[in-house]
C-alpha cells in the first residue's frame, strides 16, 4: 500500500497490514480531559455511536512533550498516548487525513510524532478586506488538519478597526467603515467582529487547540483609529479611514496622555477577549514626521530627555510592553520595535516576529529576545505572487511553494540568549477581495510553512511536492476549494 500523502508528513510513520474502515464507532475509553478531542473526530468523521464497532483509546504520558503522540491504527481500533489533549487531538487528525486520502480505508500502521517548534502560525489580515466569521472557522478547520498552532488575527490597521470595544463604540461605528471601496456592493456589510462573534472564534479555534493572538496596531497604521478618536494625532484631524493602500504620516500622538487612556482601555477589553498567553503591538512602518512638528511630541522629548523619534517611539513601546504585561500578557511586536532602540537591551519578555532580513534577526537574538520567523523575503508572505505568470494575482514579490518550504531556520545569536520558537505565513489583504481568492493564496503554500515548522531541518522538498498534490483533496473535505496552484 501506498504511504499516506500526510501533511505534515510524521516524524515516524511505520506501515501495518491492513485497513480500518469507520463507519461507527463501537467505543471510545479515554480520561476525562481527551473527551471533547474524541467528540470532535468522531463528529468530523461523520459517523456516530454504534453498539459495536472500532473503538477509540487514549492516554496520557507525563514522558511526552505538550503535542507529542504515538498512534497504532488496527483493523479493530485506534489508540494514541500523548503528552496533552493537544497532542491527543493531533494524533485524531492524523487519523483523519488518513481516512480523507484513502477514500474512508485508513492504513493500519504506527506513528510516532511531535512538532520541532510550538509557534506553528497562520497570520489573516481582516482590516484591508474583511473576512467573515464563517469563513476564518472553515480556514481553523484547515489549520487544525494541517497541526498549525496559532491563529494571528491582524485586527487594526489603516483601513479598518474590526474589533468591537464595548468603552469606545466609536471605533468601530466611526473607523470600521470606508467612503469608498473597490467593490461598492460591499460598502453596507457590517465591518466589524462583535465581541460575541471573537468569543466564538476563539472558543472554535481552541476546541483545535489553536490559540488565537489578537494584533492592535500601534503606533502607526492607525487611520481608523484616528478616524473614530481625531484627538488622539498630532494635528487633530481631520482624517478618513484609508481607501489606499501603503504607509500614511498620521501616527499616535506619543505625547498626548489620552492616547495611553483610549489604549488602556482597548487592551483591558483585549486582554479579556483572548485567552492567549500573546498580544501582538504592531509596531512596524512608524513614520516619524509629525511628531517632529508637535508641541506635545517635543514637550515629551524635553521632558523624559529623550533625543530622536526613535527614542520617542521606543519610549511609547515601553509603555505599551507595560501595559500588556500589567493585564497578565507577553507582548510580541514586529521587528521594528527591536530596531527603535537597539542599543538598549530589550525586554526579555517581549518576542519580536521577523519580517525583515537575516541582519535583523541577528541583532534581536543577540539582545536576548524570541522571535518568531514570518521573513517577507523568506517564504512567510503568501500574500505575493506565486508563479512569474505575468497575470499570477498577488502583491509585491513572489513567494514560490518551495521558497515556503526552504524557509531559512539557523541563525546566528551571537551569544546571545533568544531563540526562535516557530513561524508563521502571512496574508496581507491588500489585493484580495474574497474568501475564494484568500483561500487560492493561502493554499498550497501554508501547507508547506506547516511542515517547515513541524518538522525542522529534516524536511524533503522533492517527497512534499508529491505529496502536496493530495492537499485539495484533504481541503475539500473543509469546503475550502479555490482552483489551487500546485507546480
Ligand atoms: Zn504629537
Amino acid at each position: 500500500m501506498k504511504t499516506p500523502s500526510l501533511i505534515p508528513f510524521p516524524k515516524e510513520y511505520r506501515a501495518g497490514t491492513g485497513t480500518l474502515v469507520l463507519t461507527g464507532i463501537g467505543s471510545v475509553s479515554v480520561p476525562e480531559s481527551l473527551t471533547d478531542a474524541a467528540e470532535l473526530f468522531i463528529r468530523n468523521m461523520h459517523i456516530a455511536k454504534t453498539s459495536s464497532g472500532p473503538f477509540i483509546s487514549g492516554s496520557l504520558s507525563s514522558d511526552m512533550k505538550k503535542e507529542e503522540y504515538s498512534l497504532s491504527v488496527t483493523e479493530d481500533g485506534i489508540s494514541a498516548e500523548a503528552g496533552s489533549a493537544a497532542g491527543f487531538h493531533h494524533a485524531l487528525e492524523t487519523v483523519r487525513q488518513m481516512s480523507i486520502l484513502s477514500g474512508g480505508k485508513i492504513p493500519c500502521c504506527k506513528v510516532s510524532d511531535s512538532p520541532e517548534y510550538g509557534w506553528r502560525g497562520f497570520m489573516l489580515d481582516c482590516c484591508r478586506h474583511f473576512m467573515p466569521v464563517g469563513y476564518i472557522k472553515k480556514l481553523l478547520d484547515a489549520m487544525s488538519l494541517l497541526k498549525l498552532s496559532v491563529f494571528h488575527w491582524h485586527l487594526t490597521d489603516d483601513q479598518g478597526w474590526r474589533i468591537e470595544i464595548k468603552s469606545h463604540p466609536e471605533l468601530t461605528e466611526k473607523g470600521s467603515l470606508r467612503k469608498r471601496h473597490t467593490c461598492p456592493e460591499r460598502m453596507t456589510e457590517r465591518k466589524y467582529y462583535t465581541q460575541e462573534e471573537i468569543r466564538d472564534v476563539v472558543s472554535y479555534a481552541s476546541e483545535r487547540h489553536i490559540d488565537v493572538v489578537p494584533e492592535i496596531e500601534c503606533p502607526g497604521h492607525v487611520s481608523a483609529l484616528l478616524t473614530a478618536i481625531p484627538e488622539l494625532g498630532c494635528t487633530g484631524g481631520p482624517y478618513e479611514v484609508e481607501t489606499r493602500t501603503g504607509i500614511f504620516p498620521d501616527v499616535l500622538c506619543i505625547g498626548n496622555e489620552k492616547v495611553y487612556d483610549v489604549l488602556d482601555d482597548v487592551f483591558r477589553e483585549v486582554s479579556q477577549l483572548f485567552p492567549s498567553e500573546f498580544i501582538h503591538i504592531g509596531g512596524d512602518e512608524c513614520p516619524h514626521e509629525r511628531w517632529d512638528s508637535c508641541p506635545k511630541c517635543r514637550a515629551l522629548m524635553k521632558r523624559e530627555g529623550l533625543s530622536s523619534p526613535q527614542e520617542l517611539q521606543w519610549y511609547f513601546s515601553r509603555r505599551i510592553i507595560e501595559m500588556i504585561i500589567k493585564y497578565g500578557k507577553r507582548p510580541t511586536g514586529w521587528d521594528e520595535i527591536a530596531n527603535t532602540y537597539p542599543e538598549r537591551t530589550l525586554d526579555s519578555g517581549l518576542v519580536i516576529m521577523l519580517w525583515r532580513g537575516p541582519e535583523v534577526a541577528s541583532s534581536v537574538l543577540s539582545s536576548g529576545n524570541d522571535i518568531i520567523l514570518a521573513r517577507s523575503d523568506d517564504g512567510a508572505y503568501i500574500d505575493y505572487r506565486q508563479t512569474e505568470d505575468e497575470y499570477e494575482p498577488g502583491n509585491l514579490g513572489i513567494t514560490t511553494l518551495k521558497d515556503s518550504y526552504s524557509s531559512q531556520l539557523q541563525y546566528d545569536s551571537r551569544g546571545g540568549k533568544g531563540r526562535i520558537i516557530g513561524g508563521q505565513g502571512n496574508l496581507w489583504t491588500e489585493k484580495i477581495l474574497f474568501p475564494k481568492s484568500a483561500t487560492y493564496m493561502i493554499f498550497p503554500r501554508l501547507a508547506a510553512i506547516a511542515e517547515v515548522y513541524w518538522r525542522g531541518e529534516n524536511r524533503d522538498w522533492s517527497d512534499f511536492s508529491d505529496r502536496v498534490k493530495a492537499l485539495p483533496l484533504l481541503l475539500a473535505a473543509e469546503e475550502l476549494e479555490a482552483g489551487f496552484n500546485i507546480p
